[in-house]
């Protein structure tokens, strides 16, 4: 008996790496929803969620779709994209960003990250371009805006299209326009480790309203379905290639209610940025370590904290002492040309030393809206400890 007391008296000093936020209002949503007696896609709280969407993202059209995974696979039909074709993408991002293109045989060619803001290096993609490459996916690293005017003027001397894997850049800005509406497509995560989360979700965001009507059929399993709910034909039928990629009332609803609370959700992810940034600085600067350098010309969205330590060896010592302290920090991507997957499905568009020496070094800090004062200063006395 006195050990489970104890044991949660150590869990209740724990820090976790993420806790997702709920809104006040995430509960009375999804009750509405239940009573609504619709919770299947596409009803109101869908069509809340979509317009919120648009105020973030302006200049932009958007679907829901279950995850941003599903989003980029949706973008890769829209694409037409098949064997043989190419995709080029940074090396250093999540899974799903490759995944989406193999699934239709599409080769994810992989280059290599910037140092100063872990996004996909604008000079290392001319290089990666063959006569088979269809499309450049860039990611924005912690809500950090790519290079984008360098990678437009790629992508249109190499007649390429740009899919923006958004899912760190809701609300971002890169020279004032908004991330997510810089290339054809965009895809947006909801998932619970995201700022604006519904557990799993997502959306795709397209600045060509010509891609709207196709994107509406392949959601709906390959049927004219939206355009039948809307009462523009008699009847629905399949038309082309789909799946089942909207999802259900309830997570519009709890995704309408975060939505809803945007901007405070972000006052208080930056405010905890901010304080690491500030508090950290010298520490890091001792030590060689890196912290982020989100350049002049971009609003990030603290969706991450980062520290990029000179070694691996320091990276795993700095994971074990915050957690011996309570503390928990993690590591972020392995890079996908050394994973089994990229390897046999992808292939290198030139060598990646950064990508590997950051996959190394970097450790993530518990950043979450729930994090007290107290809290960062406990986890930035905790880093400060550590020396490297
Ligand atoms: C989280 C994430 C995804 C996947 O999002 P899901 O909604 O879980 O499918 C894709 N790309 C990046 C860069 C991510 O961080």
């Amino acid at each position: 008996m006195v050990a489970t007391v104890e044991t949660r008296a150590d869990l209740v000093n724990e820090i976790p790496f993420n806790i997702p936020y709920s809104t006040a209002d995430d509960m009375a949503y999804c009750r509405a929803a239940l009573e609504d007696g619709h919770l299947s896609g596409d009803g109101r709280f869908t069509a809340r969620a979509t317009e919120l969407l648009a105020k973030i993202i302006p200049g932009t059209r958007s679907l829901l779709t279950t995850s941003c995974t599903h989003a980029l696979e949706l973008a890769a039909i829209l694409l037409g994209l098949g064997p043989g074709d190419e995709v080029i993408m940074p090396s250093f991002t999540f899974v799903s960003t490759a995944n989406a293109f193999a699934l239709r045989g599409a080769v994810p060619v992989f280059v290599d990250i910037r140092q100063e803001t872990l996004n996909v290096d604008e000079r290392k993609i001319e290089e990666a371009v063959t006569k088979r490459t269809r499309a450049i996916v860039v990611v924005h690293y912690g809500g950090v805006g790519a290079e984008m005017d360098a990678i437009d003027d790629i992508a249109r001397r190499n007649s390429l299209t740009v899919v923006e894997d958004n899912a760190h850049g809701l609300g971002g800005l890169y020279k004032g326009r908004p991330l997510g509406a810089l290339g054809a497509m965009a895809s947006q995560s909801f998932h619970a480790t995201k700022n604006i989360q519904c557990g799993e979700g997502g959306a795709l965001v397209m600045t060509d309203p010509g891609l709207v009507i196709r994107a509406e059929i392949v959601r709906e399993k390959g049927t004219n379905r939206t355009q039948f709910r809307r009462g523009e034909v008699d009847k629905y039928t399949w038309l082309d290639l789909g799946s089942s990629y909207l999802p259900a009332e309830l997570l519009a609803a709890v995704l309408t209610a975060q939505l809803e609370h945007f901007e405070e959700i972000q006052r208080m992810r930056h405010r905890i940025w901010d304080a690491y940034h500030e508090m950290l600085k010298q520490w890091a600067t001792s030590y060689d370590v890196q912290t982020p350098q989100p350049p002049r010309h971009v609003e990030h969205t603290a969706h991450l904290y980062h520290l990029v330590l000179p070694s691996a060896d320091q990276q795993q010592s700095l994971i074990k002492h915050l957690g011996q302290l309570g503390i928990k920090a993690v590591s972020h991507y392995v890079p996908l040309h050394n994973s089994p997957g990229g390897a046999t499905l992808g292939r290198l568009g030139g060598p990646c030393p950064v990508t590997e020496a950051v996959s190394d070094g970097l450790v993530r800090l518990p950043l979450y809206p729930g994090l007290t004062d107290a809290a960062v200063e406990r986890v930035t006395e905790a880093v400060t400890s550590f020396f490297p």
